[in-house]
């Protein structure tokens, strides 16, 4: 069982003096507690994982970093990540991530290893893996790391971190680098299916009307998709490729399923045979 537990730096609604964009459009809380939110519902979908959030979760009250790191310690902890966003000059930019000075090699390979994935999954620059005395990171007996995500005083970085896409890229880059990291089992896998491997999803076949109304939604909710005639004349699509380890691959398959209930699981080895 690994023991993940997480914090949203700060509290939310102007509870934590100065802690905000300087146009006072969001709280640096807003931000924290959305990247939480999404990793946390990310890993849920995995299997021998419990997680725990030492922050108040409504935002409404600041718990002191003290008693933060008391119930990481007290819950047994193997992991804590703490969340926060960045603020420096204008042009200050990208991902940083700590460790404590004293971190251990595996501390530091584990964060470095979260860092460049929200690093790749966000595009935005590489700062480093840095190391810091921080109260979070020294008081906790876990492996600890602290990331901020973005500046919230550049302004493209504060744009984006006002939005639920950029909060859920990082939150589901932190997921899926523990994922991979711990190689953590999905809930609901079939037995003896491999993990890691390019699936598609055959959505079956579509004429007249329902071809537009199925690009449409496919568009809508973000997915990649490749069409061929059936033999009976209509128009099939192939959505997808998705790596099964990931979180998106079991929301897709969700969205889909809801949409149409005659859609297909593929392997790799059978999609190649539809063109
Ligand atoms: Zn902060």
């Amino acid at each position: 069982m690994l023991k993940i537990s997480w914090d949203a730096g700060h509290a939310g609604f102007g509870v934590t003096p100065g802690k905000r964009a300087l146009d006072n459009s969001m709280y640096e809380w807003d931000f924290n507690d959305g990247v939480v939110d999404y990793a946390m519902e990310a890993l849920s979908h995995y299997e021998n994982v419990e997680q725990l959030r030492v922050d108040d979760p409504s935002g409404r009250v600041d718990v002191p970093l003290s008693e933060r790191a008391n119930r990481v310690n007290q819950w047994g902890s193997h992991l804590h990540i703490s969340v926060h966003g960045n603020a420096a000059t204008p042009s200050a930019n990208g991902i940083e991530t700590f460790v404590h000075p004293s971190a251990s090699a595996l501390n530091r390979d584990i964060a470095l290893h979260i860092h460049n994935y929200v690093v790749n999954r966000t595009n935005r620059g590489n700062r480093g893996l840095k190391e810091a005395d921080f109260q979070i990171l020294r008081a906790t007996n876990a492996d600890s790391l602290l990331i901020e995500g973005g500046f919230m005083t550049n302004p493209e970085e504060l744009a984006l971190m006002k939005t639920n896409q950029y909060r859920a890229t990082v939150g589901r880059a932190i997921a899926d680098a523990i994922v991979t990291k711990f190689n953590l089992k999905g809930k609901n896998q079939v037995e003896n299916q491999p993990t890691n491997v390019i699936r598609y999803i055959d959505t079956g076949g579509y004429a007249g009307p329902a071809l537009l109304e199925i690009h449409n939604y496919l568009v809508k909710t973000g997915h990649n998709y490749d069409t061929k005639r059936g033999p009976d004349g209509s128009i099939l699509f192939l959505v997808g490729p998705f790596d099964t380890g990931m979180a998106n691959y079991k929301e897709a398959t969700a969205s889909i399923s809801k949409f149409d209930s005659n859609m297909r699981i593929l392997t790799r080895e059978q999609a190649a045979d539809w063109r």
